[in-house]
């Protein structure tokens, strides 16, 4: 039986002995197959809220954690089809790294054992846009100013005209950067990375036909 046959059979939520049964590769099989299903219109709730509420008062063994944008379009735990307890989910604007959100993801996988970091961007990002358009107000400046390494080289061979395409490549770009710098500014996931205990992999989501492109950064 494969993983994911044992995941869709679990009938409360995860457990601590399969989520350590489970590789880096097959986390990422989990989250693969479950937006197949919320593509097909056949993710549905296998399990009773009472059983994982029940599986909930126990503990947590979550087997992946995916870091996303705010975006209304991107709800993380539909679009995977996943469940209470399957999944650590961190959003913020523009799916970029702060020190709280990396202190969040070393949590995740050192202290609660996910298998997998997802780095995940969606097509019509207005994060990315705001960036690209050099937007300062308030807060936001801060927070663009974070996107802004992805979004340059794509304004010096676009121009400064927001069309589809300099997006489209902005939000790839900023997912890889994004994947590069966890590495660079997290030493512990640096090492569970290195180690083969996890893996960090970038995909982008599209909002208008709900699939994930996983080939933005395979890891
Ligand atoms: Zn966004």
């Amino acid at each position: 039986m494969t993983k994911n046959q044992e995941y869709l059979e679990l009938e409360s939520s995860i457990k601590a002995e399969f989520q350590s049964s489970l590789s880096p590769a097959d986390a990422l099989d989990l989250l693969e197959a479950g937006n197949q299903r919320f593509l097909s219109g056949n993710g549905s709730k296998r399990r009773s809220q009472s059983n994982l509420l029940k599986g909930a008062a126990q503990g947590q063994a979550p087997f992946a954690a995916v870091l996303g944008c705010i975006d209304s379009r991107a709800p993380i735990e539909e679009i995977f089809d996943a469940e209470i307890g399957d999944l650590f989910v961190a959003r913020v604007a523009g799916n970029t790294v702060n020190g709280d959100i990396l202190g969040s993801i070393e949590y995740a996988c050192k202290y609660a054992g996910s298998k997998l970091v997802l780095v995940l961007g969606h097509t019509q990002c207005g994060a990315v846009k705001g960036a690209y358009a050099s937007l300062k107000d308030g807060n936001l400046t801060g927070l663009l100013e974070r996107i802004e390494p992805a979004v340059a080289p794509v304004r010096e061979t676009h121009g400064t005209d927001a069309i589809d395409e300099a997006i489209d490549l902005s939000v790839a770009n900023n997912v890889q950067l994004v994947c590069e710098r966890i590495k660079k500014e997290s030493q512990i996931l640096a090492e569970l990375e290195e180690s083969g205990a996890i893996r960090i992999v970038g995909g982008v989501y599209n909002v208008a036909t709900g699939e994930v492109d996983f080939s933005t950064y395979p890891g």
